[in-house]
């Protein structure tokens, strides 16, 4: 049995926690805040509820694997339901597409009749490209530790493609909407298309093939159940206790310093035998240098607002296309009579996000009866960094950020810092690598 320190109580720590805890290892989890979830969580007002961060996800295996993996079934504690449509997405021309998931037909006839004829064959082409592109990723990429020294030359080439995501997209298609569609997940995630591998695309295709999976009542709970799950395995939850950096002995961890602690117990040491690094690990003086020339992602604008009286019929998602990207989640908690939806804003937002939701076609300016908003810097503030991960910088990217491992003997990672990236799915799978990486406990 190791001990084992997981620092950051994000979804990437809860979750490796939960995985090594049954695995039989002895797990101290440290959270500088003094809640669990990190970007996973809610934001509570006046009656009102939001989920602060992801409202969905792709890829729900990666969800009942971990269940599964690390005690109870999930369907015997969350109810995980399709998304349908995955989004609405609205264009600068008022042309409204909802976008069908988990089915490449229901794509077809839904893209062909709100795009025009031929849109639809022409999106499906595209997302059939990345068939392969998927299968290769998902076996060295999303299923396997990363390591350019070992994965096949087919994977290096593919992930340090010169061809970036708007190149390949904006070549593909002359139409603004089609491209505006593919090249989506990369603008929420707070990244310049020009800036990120074409390969990124493969997720039109995982949520075409997989749809997006949420659970009625918020994705927040999550972080009730996966406390649960800790206490049931045993693991020592300490909040409000930052890790300050690892201590190393001949090129292996032996403890990580913290500071804070329930009582203000100042800084002491936590014996380690390995340590998994579930933050931004240039917030920790012994890893910085070997992610010095990553930058993270900032996070977008945020503003959670209470809306009174009638409101047209939305989706879970409406995502308005214009100069910014404004991504509207309906699915938040309310009194009766009131609605809870959650406004996103990534790009050049030259005015109040809830003007911009007004001048993009979603009228209730008025009825705005309460909001919460969070700016990125509140947001880095309050979550001790940026969930969504690295910027992506080009194809260099994939080589300057840290794999599942780090070059200090006993030092994992897991989280959106890592691979195979931001994201429920992503940092799931990287708590998942991180426990194949560490193993069972030895009797
Ligand atoms: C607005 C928004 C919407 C999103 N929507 C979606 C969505 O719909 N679907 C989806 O799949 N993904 C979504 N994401 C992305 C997803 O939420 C994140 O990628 C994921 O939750 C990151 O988990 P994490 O554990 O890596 O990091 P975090 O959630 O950032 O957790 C890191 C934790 O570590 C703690 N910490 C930091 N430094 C220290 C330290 N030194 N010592 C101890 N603790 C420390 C922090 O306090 C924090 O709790 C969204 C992200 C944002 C910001």
């Amino acid at each position: 049995m190791a001990r084992v320190v997981v620092i950051g109580g994000g979804f990437g720590g809860l979750a490796s926690a939960a995985r090594l805890a049954k695995l039989g290892h002895d797990v101290t989890l440290v959270e500088a805040s003094a809640k669990l979830g990190g970007a996973l969580g809610y934001v509570e007002k006046d009656g009102f509820r939001w989920d602060s961060g992801p409202t969905s996800t792709l890829l729900p295996a990666v969800i009942r694997d971990f269940f599964r993996k690390s005690g109870r079934p999930a369907e015997k504690e969350i109810d995980l339901v399709a998304l349908e449509p995955v989004q609405q997405h609205r264009f600068r021309d008022e042309t409204v597409l909802d976008l069908p998931g988990g089915s490449r037909a229901a794509q077809l006839d839904a893209v062909e009749s709100a795009l025009g004829p031929g849109a639809g064959g022409r999106w499906i082409s595209y997302v059939d490209d990345f068939a392969e592109v998927w299968e290769v990723l998902r076996k060295d990429w999303f299923e396997r530790p990363w390591s350019p020294e070992h994965a096949p030359k087919q994977t290096r080439e593919l992930l340090e493609t010169r061809l970036s995501l708007h190149k390949m997209v904006t070549k593909e298609f002359k139409d603004e909407r089609l491209q505006a569609l593919a090249m989506y997940a990369a603008t929420f995630e707070g990244h310049d298309p020009r800036n990120v591998p074409a390969w990124f695309g493969v997720w039109s295709y995982v949520e075409q093939n997989f749809g997006s999976w949420t659970l009625p009542g918020g994705m927040g709970q999550l972080v009730d159940v996966l406390a649960d799950r800790l206490a049931t395995r045993g693991v020592t939850v300490l909040t409000s206790t930052t890790a300050e950096d690892l201590v190393v002995e001949n090129g292996q961890v032996v403890a990580v310093t913290v500071a804070g602690g329930p009582g203000g117990i100042g800084t002491e040491s936590l014996p380690a035998d390995r340590v998994v690094v579930a933050i931004d690990p240039r917030r920790l003086p012994a890893l910085r240098r070997y992610v010095e020339r990553t930058m993270p992602v900032i996070p977008p604008v945020i503003s959670h607002i209470g809306v009174v009286g009638e409101v047209p019929e939305l989706p879970h998602e409406i995502i308005l296309h214009g100069e910014a990207t404004i991504t509207v989640r309906t699915n938040g908690t309310a009194p009766e009579g009131a609605h809870a939806w959650t406004l996103i804003g990534r790009g050049q937002l030259s005015e109040d996000i809830v003007t911009a939701m007004q001048r993009g076609g979603i009228r209730v300016r008025e009825q705005v009866e309460l909001r919460v908003d969070r700016s990125p810097r509140d947001l880095v503030t309050d979550w001790n960094g940026s969930p969504q991960g690295v910027l992506w910088q080009g194809r260099g990217t994939v080589r300057h950020r840290l794999g599942s491992t780090a070059p200090i003997a006993g030092v994992f990672l897991a989280g959106a810092h890592t691979t195979p990236g931001a994201g429920l799915p992503s940092v799931g799978l990287s708590a998942a690598l991180v426990a194949q990486l560490i193993g069972p406990a030895q009797a």
